[in-house]
């Protein structure tokens, strides 16, 4: 089997364990580098390596757009397009198409919407969006699900996790019917998918290089309903075996509460072994948080977002390196971060940087960022592993709130 997942150890509900996958093992607890063009913005593949990283994310929707699912797969997959060897996940776009606001129209069969860049129409139904995955190829790949508002009331909650229930089971149909491709000819013209077909099944094509194994993940949504999130917890797990579960539609306004509470109740509800990815959570005090309530895998674009706009994640609290008093200030921007930026630079160096407006600033930042969230799970991973969680935990978190955070 290409995929496994297997416990080293737990301390309460937070797990120490090996996410096999096609291309390598990830040891969770892990942080994803979030690469939604195929780049985790301003880093080389060879910086992720450097750092640790292990696993990484891509977007169905961006990639789909541009430069085509279709392109890449004739290029040899996502892996050999953007020269990453070790494991991706592809998440579905289903966050980006809802987050189209007035572009798009829902129905039971799937979404119409506008392209961001052109406008041109589209539709992604549960069976096309497989099909973009695929070709594609990433080592896991999301569900197509409808994404509601953060704070929508019990009524929409409902109605948009029983429909992402109703998608998963076509997704997983085409899926199936995917998988039954014989190993690649080759040829590299033969029979492309159509990945934006209006919903029509496509032809099932052979691949320019070997198959990939993938993994579908199913998304537990539900909202702020404690109610509805152990629904969908009971209804995606009854409905079949499932290699790992996604958490969607936290940390999207709600309350931090509100996210460990739904995180409870969904720890009670999914297979202790399988692996939980919770979906575009990434601040460093919403990561060990989690980890305490049992999930696995993390992703978000704050590490790289906020390196570009010259804020960085240190232990002591958010720092903006554009602050007028790092003027002069020959100290790293966290003295207990290996990073190459942290090892080499000055915090002086970073704010000359980015007051000059220096491309360099931009790049040294997000990987400080990405770096520092990568290490953190890598900690609490050894500390789960040694018995120290529990206290290693509360420590870290008391340090990191012990300051004031500077608004970026
Ligand atoms: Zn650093």
């Amino acid at each position: 089997m290409s995929f496994d997942f297997t416990l080293d150890t737990t301390s309460g509900a937070a797990r120490a364990a090996r996410f096999d996958t096609p291309h390598g093992v990830v040891e969770t607890p892990a942080f994803m580098a979030v690469g939604t063009l195929a780049t985790v913005k301003a880093l080389d593949p060879r910086d992720l390596r450097a750092m640790h990283a292990q696993m990484i994310l891509a977007n169905a929707y961006h990639l789909h757009l541009r430069p085509g699912d279709e392109l890449v797969r004739e290029l040899g997959g996502l892996h050999e397009f953007m020269q990453w060897d070790g494991p991706i996940l592809t998440d579905s776009g289903g966050f980006q198409v809802f987050s189209l606001e007035g572009l798009r129209t829902i129905d039971e069969d799937g979404v119409d919407f506008r392209s961001h860049l052109d406008g041109s129409k589209r539709r992604f139904t549960p069976e096309s969006v497989m099909r973009i995955e695929r070709n594609l190829g990433a080592d896991v790949i999301m569900q197509f699900d409808h994404v509601i508002p953060g704070q929508s009331n019990e009524t929409d909650a409902r109605e948009a996790s029983e429909r992402s229930i109703r998608w998963l089971i076509r997704c997983e149909a085409e899926f199936r019917r995917l998988g039954n491709v014989e190993r690649g000819t080759g040829n590299r013209s033969s029979e492309l998918l159509a990945a934006t077909s209006d919903g029509q099944l496509a032809s099932v094509p052979s691949f320019p290089f070997p198959v990939p194994a993938q993994a579908l993940f199913p998304i537990v949504q539900g909202g702020i309903h404690a109610n509805l999130r152990r629904e969908a917890g009971r209804a995606i797990t009854s409905s079949g075996d499932w290699l790992g579960y996604g958490i969607g539609g936290l940390s999207v306004g709600e309350s931090k509460p509100d996210m460990y509470a739904m995180l409870d109740v969904v720890h009670e509800e999914l297979p202790q072994d399988r692996p939980r990815y919770l979906m575009g959570v990434g601040f460093p005090e919403d990561l060990v948080e989690s980890v305490r309530r049992g999930v696995d895998l993390f992703d978000c674009v704050a590490p790289t977002r906020m390196g570009r706009n010259g804020t960085a994640f240190t232990s002591d609290g958010r720092v903006n390196v554009r602050r007028a008093e790092l003027r002069a200030d020959p100290g790293p921007l966290d003295e207990t971060c290996e990073c190459t930026t942290c090892t080499r630079f000055s915090r002086a160096y970073l704010r000359h940087l980015f007051v000059a407006d220096e491309i360099l600033g931009l790049r040294l930042l997000s990987l400080h960022n990405v770096h520092f969230l990568v290490a953190l799970m890598r900690r609490a991973r050894a500390a789960i592993l040694d018995g120290s969680f529990d206290a290693w935990s509360r420590d870290w978190l008391a340090r990191y709130h012990s300051r004031p955070t500077p608004v970026p």
